[in-house]
């Protein structure tokens, strides 16, 4: 599948009721809205008119067309006259694909003078797009409402989003993950069922053996290592003597993205407990295959791996980053209070204010024959978002936390790696008990692009909780949903 031709599909409610005059004029009409919001630069991908929906066999068709052409990655709908519910609810019922109620009109405002009972009839969005509401309600239909002109950037921008969340339904359900050994030894949240996680996110988790791993690396010729070192001096800068430890690196970085792309994968995991024939710990690799568009996860953990990737899909060409994160520990300094991010090795240089250091220090942690390469670099400021899937036993949870990073205010300068630093929305002292309350993570994927919008539509489409922690979130209320949500989750 090319992920260049994936597109939306608009499909605009009338029925044949109101004679063909006027089914052309809403056809063609369509048509221009559909090319308008294609070209507005709201939206990632084009949305293509497919047709005016007139009765159930109209509805039926395009539903069904929608649901198995792979470029469709999902139907926006609204309705530019009356269009009767009941003809919707066997096509939607067939609907596979994410859906978004676009509650629009075709002109802006009432004409004082123009309108008569021909305008009336022509133009009642208002009216039908209760109609389509109801029965999307009654369906108990997985979708987004969005409402506005569609000539404004405040709904097209929202359309946009949603069209992003989209994009990351499509890349899950084609998502697959190479686990190269095991969770580390001991650990609950980076644990899962990988089934459920299939059924639900059309994730492919599977294992190969670290022993591949290593044959592969034999495989790995001097010039093609010589060649990825090249690029990352081109990109970063050497800060250590030990060339060596950069090319077993580079080494590492092309065996490892030989069999992911050899296996259609986009996303691995790795584990300092199991590098037998490795001879470091990937760490400049596994932040040069994040900058790439990798996912990844350290200590096995895949479901962060994976929704790296998902999170890269949704956010693709918005220029913020995206990576991998660990909370490491806090700075509680009144006013100045924050949270240090890292990892052992591996924060994605998409995350870098300025241009990463390449260094060489020793990892006691695993067993590294020699000290593996890293990136060190410092966290750029801004809005940002911290987001962990974790498996609830019987369902997954999304949990987003709002945060605001700033540029790391300690110049730490024996910390031998990448450091980012945030505060938590509301605050520190309100954002870190509800992270814990909720269940998150150590582990994260951490984003300058993805919103809690964004991340909440993807949950919707996907079919799982979401838990947001951020501005206006009130621990009593949060307490209360999550009580709630243990309820409900275990009624559907
Ligand atoms: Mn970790």
């Amino acid at each position: 599948m090319n992920r260049e031709n994936r597109e939306f599909w608009l499909l605009v409610g009338s029925q044949e009721l109101y004679g063909a005059a006027v089914l052309e004029t809403v056809a063609r009409r369509a048509q221009e809205m559909a090319a308008y919001i294609s070209a507005s630069g709201c939206v990632p991908r084009r949305l293509v008119f497919k047709g005016v929906v007139r009765s159930d066999a109209d509805a039926v068709r395009f539903c069904r067309e929608a649901s198995f052409d792979e470029r469709c990655c999902g139907v926006v709908a609204w309705c530019h006259t009356f269009s009767p519910g009941k003809m919707w609810i066997n096509g939607l019922s067939l609907l596979q694909k994410p859906y978004c109620h676009f509650a629009t009109q075709y002109h802006r405002e009432i004409p004082n003078d123009g309108i008569d009972m021909d305008f009336m009839n022509l133009n009642q969005a208002a009216h039908g797009d209760r109609e389509l509401g109801y029965t999307e309600a009654r369906l108990r239909l997985a979708r987004k409402v969005i409402f506005g002109h569609w000539q404004d950037a405040e709904p097209l921008r929202a359309l946009g989003r949603w069209m992003r969340a989209a994009l990351g339904w499509a890349e899950s359900r084609t998502l697959r993950v190479m686990r190269f050994g095991d969770n580390m030894r001991e650990v609950a949240v980076t644990e899962g069922d990988k089934v459920e996680t299939q059924r639900k996110l059309g994730w492919q988790v599977n294992t190969w053996a670290v022993g591949d791993l290593a044959e592969e690396l034999r495989a790995v010729s001097d010039a093609e290592t010589a060649a990825l070192t090249e690029e990352y001096l081109d990109a970063y800068t050497l800060a250590t003597e030990d060339r060596e430890s950069v090319a077993c690196q580079a080494r590492e970085e092309l065996a490892i993205r030989r069999m992911l792309d050899r296996e259609g994968c986009t996303a691995f995991s790795d584990t300092f407990q199991d590098l037998h024939g490795l001879p470091q710990l990937p760490g400049l690799a596994a932040q040069h295959l994040m900058a790439l568009g990798y996912g990844f996860g350290g200590e096995g953990d895949w479901k962060t791996a994976a929704l790296l990737r998902v999170v890269g899909a949704m956010c693709e060409g918005m220029g913020g980053g995206s990576g991998f994160m660990e909370d490491y520990t806090y700075h509680l300094a009144g006013e100045r209070s924050c949270v240090l991010g890292s990892h052992m090795l591996e924060v994605s240089p998409a995350l870098a204010a300025g241009r990463p250091e390449i260094r060489t220090h020793p990892l006691g942690i695993g067993r590294n024959s020699s000290d593996p390469a890293r990136l060190v670099f410092e966290g750029k400021p801004g809005p940002c978002t911290l987001t962990s899937l974790v498996d609830m036993g019987g369902r997954l949870r999304l949990i987003v936390q709002e945060a605001e990073a700033i540029r790391p205010i300690l110049p730490m300068p024996n910390l031998p790696v990448a450091r980012v630093m945030w505060r938590p929305l509301p605050d520190l002292a309100g954002g870190v008990p509800m992270w814990i309350m909720a269940g998150g993570s150590h582990h994260t994927v951490f984003s300058y692009d993805a919103d809690a919008a964004l991340l909440e539509s993807w949950a919707d489409m996907m079919d799982i909780e979401f838990v947001r922690i951020g501005r206006g979130t009130e621990p009593a209320a949060l307490k209360k949903e999550l009580m709630l949500g243990d309820l409900l989750w275990k009624l559907r």
